[in-house]
Parts: structure tokens; sequence; C-alpha cells
């Protein structure tokens, strides 16, 4: 049987024009559904059931579609298409995901089969679940779903595929394409749930920001210096930084010239580089407001490094714990606040003195606390410049300070007027 013999037999049992049936079993043809998932698809369209399916749900907008739609029809623009292979109750399967939009609005889907559209398609799309992903609506294409090429391109305010700049990559983004000079990379092996697994690490940069990688499949080219257009990887949080992954379904492409990297961190307001979702290699300016409970002379656990308070360390109990010093101080620019974390190398230059000059201190006051609080002395109010890699997660921003100056373009009235506000 040719399409045609298959329209035709549809047109007749579902009593519509044959011209109308071959038009939407090409379409969905186009797109190598199966002829028998094809006919089914066109069967719902009009209204002919699908072999105990639903029949099609009714055309939203994408604004329109929340969580409480079980399934929906959309006509969309193909924004990315990334490729990732995910093991699902206990199957590794090969799914497409990325982002549609309209006018109204965009949503992130996952196909769990492969339909053959590509980034800059006009779909209408019959029959997507919608399930919740993060908080949102996500679209879920499968068997029940029908794809057909749009009757006219739809018209969208979002770029078209995925090139980003990094400083604009997000975690959970999916189908992105980055033009990066390789800083860093370093081989590894991990234990992972399929044993012993290589992979590759490092940091990528361009002109706007640094972010560390993961390759899983590790790729030779992808070594320090390498200039190198990388298409379709994903993005998830690791630190409290997006972090991009390479998979086997990745293409890297040497670029001809050299991918400016700035030697200088890009200098970013907090608010930016929060909103970034965490960053490596950053600069900000700010004024301290306070230092934090925490800082000046404190305990580390020898086992795990972390603070142990009267000799307790949260994991490992009672322990002979060591002197460290650290400073968290909170850092305000005007946009947002962040958690600037100084070391115990940059501590001591804040404090004017080393480890044993705040023993030696705590002693003679009899009291840890006179530490913090002659290190407040020298740094409430005023401006810094700090450089260091910004973290996010679920209690704030912190900054892991590399580099921690007094700012030169002092914006001390500034300060002084938050510092107002923050007294009040
Ligand atoms: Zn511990």
């Amino acid at each position: 049987m040719d399409v045609n013999e298959h329209a035709e037999e549809l047109a007749s049992d579902l009593g519509v024009d044959k011209e109308e049936v071959i038009k939407d079993l090409r379409n969905l043809l186009e797109y190598s559904v199966p002829i028998d998932e094809a006919k089914q698809s066109v069967r719902r369209k009009h209204g002919g059931g699908g072999g105990g399916s639903s029949p099609t749900p009714d055309a939203v907008d994408v604004a329109e579609i929340t969580t409480d739609h079980g399934s929906v029809t959309v006509t969309v623009r193909v924004l990315t298409a990334g490729t990732r292979t995910i093991r699902y109750q206990g199957d590794d399967i090969t799914i497409r995901e990325g982002e549609f939009a309209d006018g109204t609005g965009t949503i992130s889907y996952t196909a769990w089969q492969e339909f053959g559209f590509e980034p800059g398609d006009s779909l209408t799309i019959g029959n997507a679940g919608v399930r919740e992903w993060d908080g949102e609506p996500e679209l879920n294409l499968n068997e029940s779903t029908a794809v057909a090429v749009a009757d006219e391109p739809v018209a969208v305010d979002e770029p078209v595929g995925g090139d980003r700049d990094l400083v604009d990559i997000r975690a959970g983004d999916r189908g992105r394409n980055v033009e990066v000079r390789v800083l860093e990379a370093e081989d590894k092996t991990i234990s992972g749930r399929d044993g012993e697994t290589a992979i590759r690490e490092g940091v990528l940069g361009d002109e706007t920001a640094k972010l560390p990688f993961t390759d899983w499949d590790p790729r030779p080219e992808v070594a320090a210096g390498a200039d190198l257009r990388i298409e379709d990887v994903y993005v998830r949080e690791f630190r409290g930084v997006p972090s991009i992954n390479l998979t086997t379904f990745s293409e890297v492409t040497p670029l001809p010239d050299p991918v400016a990297v700035a030697d200088d961190a890009p200098r970013l307001s907090i608010a930016e580089a929060v909103a970034a979702g965490g960053l490596f290699d950053v600069e900000v300016v700010g004024n301290v407001l306070e230092v934090r409970d925490g800082s000046g002379l404190i305990e580390r656990c020898p086992e795990c490094g972390r603070v142990a308070q009267g000799g307790q360390c949260r994991s490992h109990g009672a322990v002979d714990t060591e002197d460290d010093l650290r400073v968290k101080a909170i850092l305000d620019d005007g946009t947002d606040t962040v958690t600037v974390v100084l070391d115990d190398e940059l501590t001591a230059a804040v404090y004017g003195g080393g480890l044993d000059d705040a023993l030696a201190a705590a002693t003679e006051a009899m009291d840890k606390e006179v530490v913090a609080e002659s290190i407040a002395d020298r740094i409430v109010g005023g401006a810094y410049r700090v450089r260091g890699n910004l973290s996010v997660d679920d209690y704030g921003a912190n900054l892991d300070a590399e580099e921690f100056e007094l700012a030169a373009d002092d914006p001390g009235d500034e300060a002084r007027t938050i510092l107002a506000e923050v007294a009040e």
C-alpha cells in the first residue's frame, strides 16, 4: 500500500476529504513517523479515535500551558534540540530535548523517540503530554504524539539555535553550542554506577566567562589551549556553578581563529553573577556590610576540614580540632549581596597577622572572638574588589576569594548610604 491507498482508506473511514488526509500523512511521514502511527494520528485529528487513546486535545498557546493540562496540541518553532542518553527504568534510552516557542512564550520538551525535527522547524504537535519538571510545565512527546510540519512558519522572539556565550549558560540548559578556549583539561577516572569510568574535566573560557566542563566521552582534542566549537552540550549545576557536559552526541570542531579569553576576570554586578547561577573567576566590587559568625579564629575537624564547634564535628563527633583562620564577609554592591569567603592567607592579610598572632590575642583576651572583631574593625564599611569563583546554592551565593583588595575606585558614598540603610 502506498500513501495514496492508505489515505483513501482513512478518508473513507473518517468521512473526510482525501486530499486533507494525504497532506496530514505526508507531514507525519516526513518526520519518519511509522505509517501505522501516522494513520492513528490522522484518525485522532479527525475525531476517529486512536485505538483507545483520547482524542486530540485543543490547541493552546505556549503561555497558557500549565501543569494542570494532561495533554495539549501546540504549533511551535523548535529553538533547540539536544540529544542525550539517559537511564530510564533500567534501560539506556536516547532522548531529544530542548525548547519550543511560539509568539507567546517558550517551553522545554523531552521527545522519547526520534521525530527528526531540527532547530528552526515549525511544527504542529498533537497530543503532547504535559508534566511538571523543576516546577515548570514541560512537554513530553511519545508514541501517542503526532508531529507534523506547521502550515506556516511560526514567528518567535527568541533566538533559534543553541549558540550562547558562557555568561548566558544556565544549569538545566540543553542542546547548547559554545565557542570556547580550553583553559584546563585533566583526565580522571571516577566510580560511577557502571564501575570505573574515564572522563575529562577542566575549564572552558570565552570573552564573557569561565565555566567548568566534563567530557563523558573523553576526547583528546579537548586539550588545554584548543579553540573549539562544541555543539550539543547540556548543563547541570555542579558545586554551585553551571557545568558544561559533553556526551557522545556532542560535536567538537576546531576553530580556525583563537577564541578571545579575557586575562582579567570579567567584572559583573553581584546580581548578574548570581543570576548566571554561579561562575568561575569573576570580579565584583562592593562594600563589606558585616563579618559573619564563624569568622576569625576557627576550629576545623581534622577528618573532613569542616568547621567544628566546641570540639564537635557534625559528622565525626568529638575530634581533636585544628586551629585555622577564615573570614565570611557580606559584600553588597547595591544590586545584591554575596558572602565572600577568605582563606587563611587572605585572612592573615586583612587581620595583619598569622595564626600565632591570632592565638596569642585570643589567649590574652581569653576570648577567640577578638580576632573576628579586629578583622571587622578593619574591613566593615570598606569598598573591596574581590576576584574568585562564585557559587549559588539554596542558602545563597558564596564567593571563594582568590583576591581581596581595597577598591581603587572607592564607592565610599555609596557604602555609607548602604550602611545607613542597614543601620535603620
Ligand atoms: Zn568532620
